[in-house]
C-alpha cells in the first residue's frame, strides 16, 4: 500500500485541451467522455469544470455513470449512455432523462415500453463494422420504421444517429462512413428528423473534417492522452492534465551504501503496484533532482529507480504531464495504449485538483 504516491490532475490544462478541441471541431459539439471514472482523473471534477468550460454534451457509456452526471450538473445537461441492459436501466435512464444509445431493435422495445409518458430521447446505432453493438445495414430499414412508428405515437423522440469507427486505417474508416451515409439517409426518408449525427472519437475527429458532422465524441484528447503512433502532443495542441508522482523512501543512509560490488543500490519510490504496469521496468525513464535516471523494477510497495542521491524529502514525477515521460510514451514501448497506464493507477491513489 502506498502512503505518499499522489495523481494530480490539473484542471487549468484541462480548460486549455477543451478549448483546443472546441478550435479544432467546431462548428461541430464535443460531447466529454467520462467513462472509467473519466479515465482515472475523477468524474466529479472533471465534469464540473467542463461544464463551467461550456460543454454541455456528456457521453457517458453506462446509466449509473449518466445518473451520477445528472445529479452532478443537474437538468440542463444532455447525458448520453449508451450501454443500456435490462429493464432496471431503462427505468433509470428515463428517471434520470439520459439520451439512450440504441443499437438493437429488442432495446428500442424496450424503451417504448418504459417511456413512462415520456418521449425518450434516444440515438439510433448503425453497426458500420466494428460489430459491437449496433443494427446491421440489412436489419436497419425495419429498425428505423420502427423507431418512426414509436415516434409518432410519441413514445420516443430520434435526437440522433450515431456509430464508432475502429480509427485504424483511413481506408476502413471511409468504408464505414460510406455505411453511416446510407443509414442516415435511409432514416430521413422513413420520416425520422434526426439532428445530431456523430460517428467519430478522438482521432477521427481531429485528423479528418468529413467525420465530424453535429458532434464528436472525444475522452482521450481531452485528458491529453494522445494516440500511440499518432500525432505528438503539439501537433494537436493538447497535453495530459494527470501527472503520477510519489516520494523517495528515506535510505538508512544520506548517502547509499554500495553494496559488495560496488554498486549502489536503487532509490524507492512509494509506489507499488497500484501505480505504474510493472511493464514500466526498464521502458520508463523519470527526472530525478540529479539528472534522468531509468525505472528498475516495480515490486508490490515500491518502484526501484536507478541510483542517486536523493534530495531531502525528494519527490519524483513517473508519468503525464509535468514528468519527463507521458502514459502514451510508455504505451507506445510496451505496446499498449495511453489510457491503459492511467487507468493502472489504482483509485486508492488519491486524486488532487489543481488549481
Ligand atoms: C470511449 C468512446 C469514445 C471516446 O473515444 P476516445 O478515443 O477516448 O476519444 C467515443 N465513442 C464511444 C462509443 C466510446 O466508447
Amino acid at each position: 500500500m502506498s502512503n505518499t504516491a499522489e495523481f494530480t490532475v490539473n484542471l487549468d490544462a484541462f480548460a486549455a485541451n477543451l478549448a483546443a478541441i472546441r478550435e479544432r471541431v467546431a462548428p461541430a459539439d464535443h460531447m466529454l467522455v467520462v467513462k472509467d471514472d473519466a479515465y482515472a482523473h475523477g468524474l466529479a471534477p472533471i465534469v464540473e469544470r467542463a461544464w463551467a468550460e461550456g460543454v454541455r454534451w456528456i457521453g457517458a457509456l453506462d446509466v449509473a455513470t449518466g445518473m451520477q452526471v445528472r445529479q452532478i450538473l443537474g437538468d440542463e445537461a444532455r447525458i448520453f449512455a449508451w450501454m443500456l441492459q435490462g429493464p432496471a436501466d431503462v427505468t433509470d435512464a428515463v428517471a434520470a432523462r439520459l439520451d439512450c444509445g440504441v443499437g438493437s431493435i429488442a432495446l428500442l422495445h424496450e424503451i417504448a415500453a418504459g417511456s413512462a409518458g415520456e418521449r425518450v430521447a434516444v440515438h439510433l446505432k448503425i453497426d458500420t463494422g466494428l460489430h459491437r453493438n449496433g443494427v446491421r445495414p440489412e436489419a436497419w430499414a425495419d429498425f428505423v420504421a420502427q423507431a418512426r412508428e414509436y415516434e409518432l405515437a410519441e413514445r420516443i423522440r430520434v435526437v440522433g444517429i450515431w456509430s464508432h469507427i475502429a480509427e485504424a486505417s483511413d481506408g476502413e474508416d471511409d468504408i464505414s462512413r460510406a455505411v453511416f451515409d446510407e443509414a442516415v439517409a435511409a432514416a430521413r426518408a422513413a420520416g425520422l428528423a434526426p439532428e445530431k449525427l456523430h460517428l467519430a472519437a478522438s482521432a477521427a475527429a481531429f485528423a479528418r473534417a468529413e467525420y465530424r458532422y453535429d458532434m464528436v465524441r472525444i475522452g482521450a484528447f481531452a485528458y491529453g492522452i494522445r494516440s500511440t503512433d499518432g500525432p505528438s502532443d503539439d501537433e494537436l495542441g493538447i497535453r495530459p492534465i494527470g501527472t503520477l508522482r510519489a516520494s523517495v523512501l528515506p535510505s538508512d543512509d544520506a548517502v547509499p551504501a554500495l553494496d559488495d560490488d560496488g554498486v549502489p543500490p536503487p532509490v524507492a519510490v512509494d509506489l507499488g503496484w497500484n501505480g505504474i504496469p510493472s511493464l514500466a521496468a526498464k521502458h520508463l525513464t523519470v527526472q530525478t533532482s540529479a539528472g534522468q535516471r531509468q525505472v528498475i523494477r516495480v515490486t508490490a510497495d515500491v518502484t526501484l529507480i536507478e541510483p542517486w542521491t536523493p534530495e531531502p524529502d525528494e519527490i519524483v514525477a513517473l508519468l503525464g504531464g509535468e514528468a519527463l515521460e507521458t502514459a502514451t510514451d510508455l504505451a507506445e514501448r510496451i505496446g499498449t495504449i495511453g489510457e491503459e497506464p492511467i487507468l493502472r493507477i489504482s483509485p486508492l491513489i488519491p486524486r488532487r485538483y489543481l488549481p
